[in-house]
């Protein structure tokens, strides 16, 4: 249960859609359909197996052994040696979980749920189960990491992103989940005990390091933050390259609080112009940070004269503080330009960890049950009347799911034995 150092022993399991379990259990008195089955199968999700490292993949399967599974009711599961390298791959069905008696009805269903934002004690209940099975579940799901989940859905790597810490609690304690979001899905949600940017910047070279894994060459481009000192520090250490800016929603939802002490109207008039403001400075085409900066003085000036010198100075030393970050937003069209699609993720992380008290406890498995969880956020599908109805986060960034079913696509993505 222990947040262990040790690596999840490698394995190579793949879970195969065989339609029906009749057809499974036919299958297996076939040798020759049974593994033209499988091979079919991995071919029209497009996958690879993990051969070993010295074979090229192009050896034979032959089916090797098979075992009986008391813990499943007595269901045969066969292995699949590769003739050349000799590694060997656990075929599982679709209707059984490595390593558990629990029914994918049954897990679907309780993911579900806990996707939802029920607490784990309900979801177990309504499902006949222990909330225990449920947490192990899921730390099962987030022992594979998101980059690799979603690299075999197709995706690159995103080379913009937003990035900021999620406050939360452990008991008592405080703590911060680091988080990368690329439009809807989440590549990084981390778990650090302290906001230092030490803590952040050891979390955030998780991510970094699982891409640099992926792809040799991945660069940064830009980085939306909100500011915060250890964040900005975090990512200037880790992608010196890249650009960071300010969310340009956070500084019109800051401007009110910068000006104290005159009547409503005239605060709302000066949001008024600073949105004008923004607006007209997106809109350019060209010569946008220029603008901006001649706008900006030319708004404080404003404030100077209608709110009094104080709230004037204040402005402007707000202005000074944050304008590097807004000039970074407008410097490159590609830009995100406000962190609304990050702020949605820490809302839907903080509907599950708020219902959860009970399974945050200081010796839990956090990283991985929070990586269940950002795998649950990028693969159940929207409901029926969202935006992108009966589509996933993945499928809305353009990656490719391997079927229609996302309890499957979870089985199937979070396999050990595909490449
Ligand atoms: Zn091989």
């Amino acid at each position: 249960m222990r947040h262990t150092t040790k690596q999840p022993r490698a394995n190579r399991t793949i879970t195969i859609d065989f339609q029906n379990e009749a057809t499974y259990f036919q299958l297996l008195g076939n040798r020759k359909a049974f593994l033209e089955c499988v091979l079919a199968f991995i071919l029209s999700i497009g996958f690879q197996l993990a051969h070993k490292a010295t074979c090229r993949g192009g050896g034979c399967l032959t089916r090797h052994s098979h075992y009986v599974r008391v813990r499943l009711g007595g269901v045969t599961i066969w292995r699949l040696q590769c003739t050349t390298c000799h590694a060997v791959f656990t075929v599982l069905p679709h209707f059984v979980l490595r390593y558990r008696s629990m029914r994918p009805e049954v897990a679907r269903n309780a993911l579900l749920a806990t996707h939802g934002g029920l607490s784990l004690e309900l979801c177990a209940i309504i499902c006949h189960l222990s909330p225990m099975a449920l947490y192990r579940l899921i730390c099962a799901l987030g022992q594979h990491s998101l980059v690799t989940v979603l690299t075999r859905c197709g995706l690159p790597l995103p080379t913009y992103f937003l990035a900021d810490e999620k406050h939360s609690h452990c008991l008592t304690d405080k703590v911060y989940l680091p988080t990368i979001v690329s439009g809807r899905v989440l590549w990084h949600l981390g778990y650090t005990e302290d906001a230092s940017a030490v803590a952040f910047t050891e979390s955030y070279r998780e991510f970094q390091r699982a891409a640099s894994q992926q792809e040799p060459s991945y660069r940064v481009k830009g980085v939306l933050i909100d500011g915060f000192d250890s964040t900005s520090k975090s990512m200037r250490t880790l992608l010196p390259g890249a650009r960071l800016g300010h969310c340009l929603r956070h500084a019109l939802l800051k401007l009110p609080k910068k000006l104290m002490a005159i009547p409503s109207p005239v605060r709302k008039a000066l949001r008024t112009r600073f949105h004008t403001l923004w607006y007209r400075v997106r809109r350019r085409k060209h010569l946008r940070v220029f603008a901006l900066g001649q706008r900006l003085r030319h708004f404080v000036e404003h404030v100077t004269a209608t709110a009094g010198a104080a709230n004037g100075a204040r402005v402007r030393r707000w202005f000074h503080e944050k304008k590097a970050g807004w000039y970074a937003v407008l410097e490159d069209p590609r830009m995100p330009v406000t962190s609304t699609l990050l702020d949605q993720a820490h809302n839907a992380m903080e509907r599950k960890l708020f219902m959860m008290k009970g399974f945050h406890h200081p010796k839990g498995s956090q990283q991985a049950f929070l990586t269940g969880l950002a795998h649950l956020y990028n693969l159940v599908p929207y409901q029926r009347r969202a935006q992108h109805a009966g589509q996933c986060g993945v499928e809305v960034e353009g990656g490719r799911v391997p079927t229609c079913d996302w309890f499957l696509n979870l089985q199937i993505l979070t396999s050990g034995g595909f490449r």
